[in-house]
């Protein structure tokens, strides 16, 4: 029989479960496009992402998912031709690539491994051989959310400084933000972007982009320049510049609320609480791959991401999946790219709290025991040792 009924949980990286605050925020009337309300809005969210990226640059909020971002900082930087580096860490880094590729731009892959973070070190060699500097821009991602690797961002900014390379670099933040810190300014970082479904709690259909000086500059000599994604239209002061047309006004009420729950717990708390709450996860998954059939796709424990964790299993992983929606109510991530069909994805995202986690944990190893998939016993208990512990302390 199935107890599936009651609240479902998405446990899947993105769309996360989005706040009923937020949903209520959505559930009013249309406005007149440039009425008071609609431009105070649209300024204090803009000001407030730059509290979220923590930079003192532009921000950009576009009618768009996290595909949508990507386009939106590649065309504002490049042109046609333009020689650009992407450090694979598992699939989306690899995939804005591909993005670029089709604007124009000569994409190179800077090998990596579906299992680990970027190397820095690869990363410095690589830049160290450029000698003419083609290379005009560095992408990566902060987490991966295939993977469910945390690249470290500080070490890849002194990568690129260390071999003396004038490159930008361009971090994808849609599986990080508001997860875990993210310091635009401190870290060098010259274009980030992001989406309203995953850390920032906001139902898909925004993407936010952050621009730095360098960034700017760039911008003014980039060909792949398109009406839609142009910093320059979107820098006007008329809002309908900044939209380019009508404001995605009820996500924007939406994002509003979303923005205002992140500020209201301190956007360093929720730092914490997602790191808590990975603990909480790793400590129950540390007991189930005693049972020698599940692993974790990450090896180094310190590469782990802070919102989403890949498990591999040694057999058909729909087994778990569909066990857990069909009998408990929760959905999980399959494994995409390189891993499809080898695994699972627990994310621990957004929107989230001890009893969400515990219950997508408790619905894994219901899965596990009902099944009599071989794993250590326990996973949910030490779990909850491990949030016990973490609350006491106030830290992770
Ligand atoms: C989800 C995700 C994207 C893509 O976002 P869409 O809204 O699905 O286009 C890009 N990068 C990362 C790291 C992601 O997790």
């Amino acid at each position: 029989m199935s107890v599936a009924n009651g609240r479902a949980l998405l446990a899947i990286p993105g769309p996360t479960n989005v706040p009923d605050r937020v949903l209520q925020a959505m559930m009013r009337p249309a406005e007149e496009l440039a009425s008071d309300t609609i431009c105070n809005l649209t300024e204090t969210l803009l000001a407030d992402l730059k509290k979220v990226f923590r930079t003192k640059g532009e921000t950009f909020l576009y009618a768009a998912n996290g595909h949508g971002g990507w386009e939106a900082a590649l065309t504002n930087v490049l042109s046609r031709g333009d020689k650009i580096l992407t450090l694979a860490s598992g699939r989306f880094a690899v995939g804005w690539g591909e993005m670029a590729r089709f604007m124009g731009a000569d994409v190179e892959v800077l090998a990596g491994s579906w299992r680990a973070a970027v190397d820095p070190a690869a990363l410095e060699e690589r830049l160290r051989q450029d000698v003419r500097h083609e290379i005009k821009a560095v992408l990566t991602v902060q987490i991966d959310t295939a993977s469910g690797v945390v690249n470290d961002i500080p070490a890849i900014r002194r990568a690129i400084d260390a071999a003396g390379h004038p490159a930008l670099l361009m971090v994808d933040g849609v599986a990080s933000l508001g997860c875990m810190p993210f310091e635009m300014d401190e870290w060098g970082v010259d274009v980030a972007m992001s989406a309203s479904q995953k850390g920032l709690m906001t139902p898909p259909g925004l993407a936010f982009v952050a621009a730095g000086e360098k960034a700017l500059a760039a911008h003014q000599n980039a060909t792949m320049r398109t009406g839609y994604w142009d910093w320059t239209a979107r820098m006007n002061p008329l809002l309908y510049m900044k939209h380019c047309g009508t404001p995605p006004e009820h996500l924007m009420f939406g994002l509003r609320a979303a923005l205002d729950m992140i500020f209201g717990e301190g956007l360093e708390a929720v730092w914490r609480r997602h790191a808590l709450l990975a603990g909480a996860t790793r400590a129950a998954v540390s007991k189930w791959v005693e049972g020698q059939v599940l692993t974790y796709n990450v090896e180094e424990p310190a590469q782990r991401a802070p919102s989403v964790t890949t498990i591999l299993f040694q057999g058909d992983p729909t087994m778990i999946t569909d066990y857990t929606r069909k009998v408990c109510g929760v959905t999980l991530g399959l494994a995409i790219g390189d891993l499809t069909g080898k695994g699972f994805r627990i994310a621990h995202m957004g929107h989230v709290n001890a009893p969400m986690v515990l219950g997508s944990l408790s619905a894994v190893e219901m899965a596990l025991q009902a099944q009599n998939i071989p794993h250590g016993s326990g996973g949910v208990a030490a779990a909850i040792a491990h949030l016990s512990e973490g609350a006491r302390n106030g830290a992770a």
